[in-house]
Formats: C-alpha cells, sequence, structure tokens
C-alpha cells in the first residue's frame, strides 16, 4: 500500500473518528494525517437563517473537535465552496492525498469531481471510500449485470451476498498517533453567526455527536425484537430514531446491520424487519446513482405524463397541507410533528405523502421538497425514493390504485388518538372513535368537547371518497 507523508481526512457526512471507513484508510496510508470540514456556502446559501440541521452539524463538528483534540490534533473548519478550499488548503498544509468518505447525490458526485480534477492537477491524490452504504452501487446487480428495480429481489441479493467482512468493524484509535498537530492560522473556525445563521428556537430534539447516536442506539436495541410489531403507531416509541445520525455519519451503519443482522440469525423477526428498512437505504443509494434523472422525473418516464392540480385552489390546498390544516387530524398532527420537530414518523410520512398526491391530486416534487427542507434526517436518496412510492411513479412502488384512506389509517395506527390529542389539542377533548373525522361526530358530541368545526379546527378540505374516483382518472390514462 502507498505511503503518503502528509494526508487530509475531508469529513463530509460522516462525522465520527468511531468505526469510519475513510479515516481508516486515512491513518493507515500517511504518516501524517490533518482533518477538515467545510461549512459548503453552495449548500448552505439555499437554506433559511434558521436551520436545525446546520446547528444540528455544528454540534457534531463540536463534539468531533473534541475528541480529535484528545487525540493530540484539531478540526479545521473552513466556509466557503469545496471546490476552492480543499485544494487551497492542501496547497498550504503541503498534501499528498486526501481522502473522504463516496457520495451518491448527483451534486455531490460533480463537486467531487471538480475538486478531484483540482487535486490532480496539482499533483495530488484523492480517494473515495465506502462507508454510508454496506454494498457499493455496483456491487449488487441482477443476472444480467444490471442494477435491481425489485426491493425484495435487490434484498435477497444483498443478503445473500454479505459476508463478516463487509460489516467488520475498523479500529482507527490505535492509529490516532499519527494525527498532526494543527498549524497555528489554522485553528479559527467559522461561528454559526459568522455563516448568518441563528441558533434555533426548536433545536432537534437530538444530542449530536456519535455519543449522543451511541445513546439512541443503546435505548433502541432492547426494542429491536419488537420492531415488526411496534413500528408503526406513531403514539408509542417503535423506531429507533437514528435517521439523523446516520444522515450526518455520526453512528456507523456497519454497527447496526451487525446488530440486526447477529439478531435476526437468532431469530429475530424485529430485527430481520429493521434490517430491511437498512437495506431499503442502500437500495435508493443505489437507484438514485444509477438513475440520477429521478431528482426531476418519475422513475417510470410514462407517469411523467401525469397531469397535477395547480393553480390557486391546489396552491391553498398544498398550504393547508404544509400547515397542518387540511381538517384531517392524523395528516395535521403529522404535518405539525414535522413543522414542530423536524422528525416525521414513517408511517405518517406515507400517509401524508398519499394525501397530498391522491387526495389533493398535487405533484409528488411539491412534497418532496417541502419534506428536504424540513426533515432532520432529509436525505435526497430515500426522500426521492419515499416519494415516488407513495405517488406509485418510483421504482418499485406501490400500484397507483392503492389509495390510503386517511380515516382506516388513523383509526388502525392511532386508534386511542394519542398522536393526534399530542399535535391537534384543538379537538384533543373528542371522544376516541370521533377523533380521526371529527366532521362525522354527531353535533352533541362536538359541542359537548367545545368545537366548532370551521372555527378553531377547519373542516375537511376534500372528500375523500370523491377525489379517490378523480385520482383514479388522473393515473387512469396509464393504461391507454
Ligand atoms: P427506523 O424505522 O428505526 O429505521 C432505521 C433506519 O433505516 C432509518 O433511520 C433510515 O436510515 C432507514 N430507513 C427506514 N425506512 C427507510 C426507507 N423507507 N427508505 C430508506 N431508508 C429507510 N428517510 C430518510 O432517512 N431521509 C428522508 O429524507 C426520508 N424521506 C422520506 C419521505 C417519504 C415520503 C417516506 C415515505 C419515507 C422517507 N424516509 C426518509 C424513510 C423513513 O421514513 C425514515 O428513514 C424513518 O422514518 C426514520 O426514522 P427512524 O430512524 O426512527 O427509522
Amino acid at each position: 500500500m502507498h505511503q503518503f507523508e502528509h494526508g487530509l481526512m475531508w469529513f463530509r457526512r460522516d462525522l465520527r473518528i468511531e468505526d469510519n471507513a475513510a479515516l481508516h484508510q486515512a491513518l493507515h496510508q500517511c504518516r501524517n494525517l490533518s482533518c477538515v470540514f467545510v461549512f459548503d456556502t453552495d449548500i448552505l446559501s439555499a437554506l433559511p437563517s434558521s436551520d436545525r440541521r446546520v446547528a444540528f452539524i455544528d454540534d457534531c463538528i463540536t463534539v468531533l473537535d473534541h475528541k480529535l483534540r484528545q487525540a493530540g490534533t484539531q478540526l479545521i473548519v473552513r466556509y466557503g465552496t469545496a471546490q476552492q478550499i480543499i485544494p487551497e488548503l492542501a496547497q498550504s498544509l503541503n498534501i499528498d492525498a486526501v481522502f473522504a468518505v463516496r457520495d451518491y447525490e448527483p451534486q455531490a458526485h460533480a463537486r467531487d469531481t471538480d475538486v478531484a480534477d483540482s487535486l490532480k492537477h496539482d499533483g495530488r491524490e484523492f480517494f473515495l471510500l465506502k462507508d454510508q452504504v454496506i454494498f457499493e452501487i455496483n456491487e449488487i446487480l441482477n443476472g444480467q449485470g444490471k442494477p435491481y428495480q425489485v426491493f425484495t429481489a435487490y434484498k435477497n441479493a444483498w443478503l445473500k451476498a454479505l459476508r463478516p467482512s463487509h460489516i467488520a468493524a475498523v479500529a482507527n484509535e490505535p492509529l490516532l498517533s499519527k494525527l498532526a498537530p494543527v498549524p497555528t492560522g489554522f485553528t479559527t473556525r467559522p461561528s454559526l453567526e459568522d455563516m448568518g445563521f441563528t441558533h434555533p428556537v426548536q433545536p432537534i430534539p437530538v444530542k449530536a455527536g456519535s455519543d449522543g447516536a451511541q445513546a439512541l442506539f443503546a435505548d433502541f436495541l432492547p426494542r429491536m425484537n419488537t420492531y415488526h410489531e411496534r413500528r408503526d403507531f406513531p403514539a408509542i416509541k417503535g423506531p429507533s430514531y437514528l435517521s439523523v445520525h446516520l444522515r450526518f455519519g455520526t453512528i456507523s451503519l456497519r454497527e447496526l446491520v451487525r446488530a440486526a443482522y447477529t439478531a435476526m440469525q437468532s431469530g429475530s423477526t424485529g430485527a430481520a424487519t429493521w434490517l430491511s428498512e437498512l437495506i431499503w437505504r442502500d437500495f435508493y443509494f443505489m437507484v438514485l446513482h444509477h438513475f440520477p434523472y429521478v431528482t426531476d422525473h418519475a422513475f417510470r418516464a410514462e407517469y411523467d405524463a401525469i397531469v397535477w392540480e395547480s393553480g390557486i385552489e391546489a396552491d391553498k390546498n398544498f398550504e393547508a397541507w404544509c400547515n397542518g390544516q387540511t381538517g384531517y387530524p392524523i395528516v395535521d398532527a403529522a404535518m405539525r410533528q414535522l413543522n414542530q420537530t423536524g422528525y416525521m414518523h414513517n408511517r405518517l410520512r406515507m400517509i401524508v405523502a398519499s394525501f397530498l398526491t391522491k387526495d389533493l391530486g398535487i405533484d409528488w416534487r411539491r412534497g418532496e421538497q417541502y419534506f428536504s427542507r424540513q426533515l432532520n434526517d432529509f436525505d435526497l436518496a430515500a426522500n426521492n425514493g419515499g416519494w415516488q412510492w407513495a405517488a406509485s411513479t418510483g421504482c418499485d412502488a406501490q400500484p397507483y390504485f392503492r389509495i390510503f384512506n386517511p380515516i382506516a389509517q388513523s383509526q388502525k395506527f392511532d386508534a386511542r388518538g394519542a398522536f393526534i390529542r399530542r399535535y391537534v389539542p384543538e379537538i384533543a377533548g373528542l371522544p376516541d372513535k370521533d377523533i380521526h373525522a371529527p366532521w362525522l361526530a354527531h353535533d352533541t358530541v362536538l359541542a359537548a368537547a367545545q368545537i366548532k368545526l370551521g372555527d378553531r379546527y377547519p373542516m375537511p378540505i376534500v372528500d375523500h371518497r370523491s377525489v379517490r374516483k378523480v385520482t383514479l382518472a388522473r393515473y387512469g390514462i396509464l393504461k391507454g
């Protein structure tokens, strides 16, 4: 293995030392290693000044920097475009090779190509390593060497290909003595304010950094075996809530898969179901890489012919959906959870996405974009995959005639209305059986709960049964 005198580890969405594959490679190949994180203006300039995620990244950087200081170095933190900063920093530190974790988003790919070109031009190497996924985008292909388009087939091939080496942890701690002290002049760190951001009033309610991720994972482990029974009920602690940590790489995917796979082999159905979700994540990265047009188009081209609702009425409905004011309590509770916390339970993501596209007839891209601004765990691949799944336009999506009934979903997954009451206090006084569709409640029930629909809580903005027919007709053009 070629040895370099001085390397640079460029942290991006892998904000941890522990079991970080790119850092491991860098520590192995370099006699001295410096570390950098870039607050990239190409990404930040599109965000509002109070964005929970930027504050969360800032906190994760603090944790990472603290750990690097314990190891005798410091994280160099820069603000600007990566295309400019990385080659410049490499020049001023006399770097021979830069190491980073591979990113599958088209924009990130373009950025990395630019950075690689500049570094190469200056005679430096650039290495991208696998860490965000278990299998690289071309490692799981079908018999014809093509990407899978059906999840179950992909998952079966994924499980068949899995070897202990794919999920073994890499130990970075014994190699940390190779971290180089940071020269003076490289230690100033831009604050959130310097970058035009404020501290959010409601920060992400999850502890940042790898310690925060470990605490959350430890909390989930005893629940893993019952995941399949509990994951669909938003009022209870069912899922892991680890998505924001997976998003920023403050926990190793290999560690999670190792735990799930081991438990699955001992017969745990909960672990098998949870592992499946982690495989969906790999699947959507693979889809985004092989079919990058999905960022603006339906995966299945014929679905681009669908005519979505537009105009004043559609805009009004879209706004009601964003603000949790549709009159459908489960949809509104979900959207308010998103707006207030930046998280939304998976079952609810499916319900609100179905409601937007199939009850309101609004283009999935508008919902996808709204989610991208609000979600703490926003990830282009999973978000696009989730939206195209719900809108039936995607790769291995649900069929278009499967239209979630928001009342039935609410009755099934929030039967006692506990989740609804948490986020829609205006109707908290309704009995359990009426809370899912307040407009169907008897006048005396509404009066007893002191509710006048259309006053503090709206009447439903559409009638599910009638719009269902419109939706079937809208998608019906695909049969012709
Ligand atoms: P758990 O149930 O504990 O699952 C563990 C992990 O598996 C998650 O953290 C996530 O990394 C992964 N995962 C779970 N379900 C999926 C899935 N369907 N697709 C891909 N990965 C999955 N997930 C995101 O991480 N970012 C997004 O931007 C995103 N947008 C979505 C949009 C829609 C319309 C839908 C239907 C789903 C979306 N998901 C997204 C998937 C899923 O809803 C979240 O990953 C999950 O709710 C996160 O909560 P958790 O960590 O408690 O999940």
